[in-house]
This record gives C-alpha cells, structure tokens and sequence, in this order.
C-alpha cells in the first residue's frame, strides 16, 4: 500500500493550494488503504514560526485530514541527511568542492551572458582535494550524470524528459555542514518510506536533480505526481482577493470544513460531472488520474453553493454551536436552545455560517432590541396600535404553536381589515429588529410566549 506524505514549509500559513495537497496526499492514501504522513519542512530557520506550524496542524486538523503516526520534524533530522552526504563522498559519489565566491561568480556572469540558468562546471569533481586552496571551506556536491537523461513518469504529467546536459552537480551541504533543502527532502522521503509524492507542479523540476540524487544513493525513486497549482478566475496567478488565503480565513469566513474540503477535491480533480461529493465517496472514487493537466480555477461562487448545500445538511445543533461563537457575549442556554430550533427555518437561506449567525441574530439578542432603519419605519402608528390590539389575543392564545400563532393573526387582521403584511410585517419588526427574518410565526413560535410578548411590550410602551 502507498505511503504519501505533505511536506508544508512553515513559513506561513496553510494556504488554500496547500490545503489541496494535502487532500490529496490524504485521499490518495485512504483510497489505497495506506498511509499519510505529515512532514514540517523547518529548515529554513530564519523564516519558520512556530505559529505556522501551529496553523499548519490546526488547518489540517479542522479539515479533518488525519495524519498517520508522529510528524516528523525535517531540521531535526540534519544530522542524519549529513551523514548521507558523508557516505555519498566515500563511496566518489559525491565530492568536496572548493570552488571560492570568485569562482563561482565568472561562472555566473557566463551563464548571464549566455542567458542560461548558473550551471556548476564541476571543476573539483575528479580534482584531488589536496589541491584544495587553504581557507576556502567547501560544499559536497553530487557527481549528477553529464551523459544520457533523467526521465520521471509523472503520474499526472505523464512522461517528463530532461537531458542531463542542462543540469549541474548540485550541492548537498553548504560549506557550514548543514544539508541543503534538496538533500533533506530525498532522505526524508526515502527513511519514512513515501511511495508516491503528489505536490504542487511547482517542484517539477526538483524532481529531475532529486531522481539523480535517489539514483546516486542506491534508492528507488518514489513515484511522482506533480499537481497543477490553482489559479484565480482570470487565469492569472492566484491573488488575495481571488482566494490565496490561508485555511483559517475560509473558517472565519464561516464555511465548513466538508465544504472546504470537497471544493478543494474538485480544485483540479473530476469524477464525471458530480460537483458534491462527500468524504466517503471522494475516499471511494479518488485516484491520480482524474486530476487534470491544465491549472484549476478558483471560484467563490461554487464554494458559496457547495457550503449552502453542506449547511443544508448539517445538523441543526452543530450548526447553533458553530454559529454562538460570533455572538459576544455567548449566548445563554435558552438562547443557544432558540437558535437551534430556529436553524430549521435559516439554514436554506445562508451560504455561510457568518450569514446565519446574521439571519439568527434575533434569537440570541438581549432585550430591548435594537431596530434596523427599515425595521423602524414599519413600525408606524398605525402599526403599532395593531400590534397592541393584538398582543392580548396572543397572550391568551390557548396553544403557542406556529399554527396557532398564525391563525390568530389572520384572524384579527381579516376583522380589522387589514392585510396580513399590514400585521406580519410590523410583529416581524418588533420581535426580529429587521425588515427580512425567517418566517414570523415560526420566529414567534420559537421565542416562546414570554419573550413574544415581552419584545412587543418593548414597542408598546
Ligand atoms: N516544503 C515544500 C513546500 O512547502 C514541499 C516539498 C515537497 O513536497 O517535496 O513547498
């Protein structure tokens, strides 16, 4: 069974092409039946926080990507990708090169002038090190193939070919003795036994300088499959407007993880035309084949539709609890209990749970509320003296059912001659603060008898 990994610098948070990696790595493995591993790629001392890391495990933790076994620590391990590169120049596969700053620029300046990337002229690779000029601490390079190609048979590419010409003798340690981010990503791959390294098309061409390497250490490569990076709508590389955030902003935001999830699945990867497609069938249908060639686009408005669909589904009670930690201060328990009767009524109108904590706002608010401007307006004389003509006929009602509640009002309106609007409109204003709420009856029903009453008494007096 295949060992697939996600390898997040932590340099930042998790952002959402992150996120897709990481799904899919996830996927690949539960499909198969083996495993996923999490690797912190922490080398980078300057730049790595142990606040990303905390959002890398968090993100993955809240999309519910569970990872097998420890995650392993990349810096941590230096010592052991040294000693790898110690061996490799035991064994001539690597060399010391001593090649000073001088040097390296006229190589550099050469390759400008012939508008090429800095190829390495491997100088010191069959040069005897006592030659070595005094003072100069040297790197190791690998002894890479001049001759023939590196081919890798990208599961999602296909066939990739480059000659062996165009690449130099990379280093694998730098003069200070630490190993270089290519040396430690190929022994760490290799030591925790990955399969199949599914990432972003980004590190395509590492893959050519990381096969020689596995090659030069007597391991099998690992199978590739390097994944279209996600563009924004335009087609133009993925901005901050366009979704390039990371995963806890798609949180605040209120969407739900499974949400999250299945439009990242479909970020880049198909099954026929289905659009929803919860967490068991992806672990059913998922493999590298259905991820496409071309970049995926990103678009909030199938996001928004696919959360309006999982919000649909959800259950009421998780809903509610979701949705009370926007309220400040949290809600009382009977307001929690009023917010989860009521998200029967909310959930088919709101795409994100930041829209239904809006639309439930009513049933957590404190007395006396606060009214919006339209609110306000409907609440005219006339209104009102309406409303206290029929505040005791609710008072007496002999069930406080959304049925009863809207019989009564009916009633009433059709003996005074009113249209209903001219009732429901103005009750709606002063038990919801708002012009728009879910339907009135039910609102009432669910705010219990007392806080009805008690919330046009507020109007009334
Ligand atoms: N640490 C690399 C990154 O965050 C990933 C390397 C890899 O997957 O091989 O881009």
């Amino acid at each position: 069974p295949p060992v697939t990994r996600f390898a997040p610098s932590p340099t930042g948070f998790l952002h959402i092409g992150g996120a897709r990696t990481a799904l899919f790595n996830w996927l690949y493995a539960r499909h198969h039946g083996g495993r996923f591993l999490l690797r912190i790629e922490d080398t980078d001392r300057a730049r790595s926080t142990e606040a990303a890391i905390a959002a890398i495990l968090d993100g993955l933790a809240w999309l519910g990507l569970e990872w097998d076994g420890e995650v392993v620590y990349q810096f941590a391990r230096a010592e052991r990708h040294a000693e790898v590169a110690r061996r490799l120049v035991a064994e001539g596969r690597a060399y010391y090169c001593y090649a000073t700053p001088a040097e390296l620029e006229e190589m550099r300046a050469t390759a400008r002038a012939e508008g090429r990337p800095l190829r390495y002229d491997g100088r010191w690779r069959d040069r005897d090190p006592a030659e070595a000029p005094e003072g100069v601490p040297p790197v190791v390079r690998m002894k890479a193939p001049q001759e023939g190609e590196t081919t890798i048979a990208d599961l999602v590419q296909g066939e990739v070919t480059v000659a062996n010409a165009q690449l130099d003798d990379m280093v694998l340690l730098r003069a200070d003795g630490t190993p270089t981010y290519m040396l430690s990503v190929v022994v760490d791959d290799h030591d925790m036994d990955i399969t199949t390294v599914i990432r972003g098309d980004d590190h395509l061409t590492n893959a050519f300088r990381q096969t020689q390497l596995y090659r030069l250490c007597g391991w099998e490569p690992p199978a590739f499959a390097h994944i279209p990076l996600i563009h924004g709508p335009d087609g133009a590389k993925l901005s901050k407007r366009h979704g390039a955030l990371g995963v806890e902003a798609y949180r605040e935001m209120g969407y739900l993880p499974e949400a999250l999830r299945n439009y990242l699945l479909r970020l880049g990867w198909a099954h026929g035309d289905d659009e929803i497609i919860p967490t068991d069938k992806a672990i059913e249908w998922f493999d590298l084949d259905g991820v496409g060639r071309s970049p995926a686009r990103f678009d909030f408005d199938k996001l928004n539709h696919l959360n309006g669909h999982y919000i649909r589904e959800a259950d009421d009670a998780r809903l509610a609890g979701l949705v009370a930690g926007s309220f400040e201060p949290a809600p009382s328990p009977a307001a929690l209990g009023r917010l989860t009767a009521g998200m029967a009524g909310m959930k088919a109108r709101a795409k994100t749970l930041k829209e239904l904590a809006e639309l439930g706002a009513f049933y957590v608010a404190e007395r006396p509320l606060v009214l919006n401007e339209k609110a306000e307006k409907l609440l005219t004389a006339e209104a009102l003296q309406a409303l206290a003509a029929l505040r005791p006929r609710l008072a007496s009602l002999a069930d406080w059912t959304a049925e009863a509640i809207e019989a009564e009002a009916r009633a009433f309106a059709e003996a005074a001659g009113l249209k209903l609007g001219a009732v429901a409109q103005p009750l709606r204003a002063a038990l919801t603060g708002s012009n728009v709420s879910p339907p009135i009856f039910e609102a009432a029903a669910i705010l219990g008898r007392d806080e009805t009453l008690a919330r046009l008494d507020d109007r009334l007096a």
